[in-house]
């Protein structure tokens, strides 16, 4: 299981900054590497769209 991102996402780069394992990089969105990803939920709190889930 990891947190994904949704349609929702505007690239702001908030969760880039606060991920504590760089799972997350931003390409015409934000994207989750799923094998990074510990699923602490800290890009979900900062997310200001609500794009990033938990799968
Ligand atoms: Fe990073 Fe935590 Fe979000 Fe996973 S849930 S991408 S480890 S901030």
């Amino acid at each position: 299981m990891a947190h994904s991102v949704n349609e929702s996402c505007v690239a702001c780069g908030a969760c880039v900054d606060t991920c504590p394992v760089g799972a997350i990089t931003m390409e015409d969105k934000a994207v989750v590497n799923a094998d990074t990803c510990i699923d602490c939920g800290a890009c979900e709190g900062v997310c200001p769209t609500g794009a990033i889930q938990a799968e």
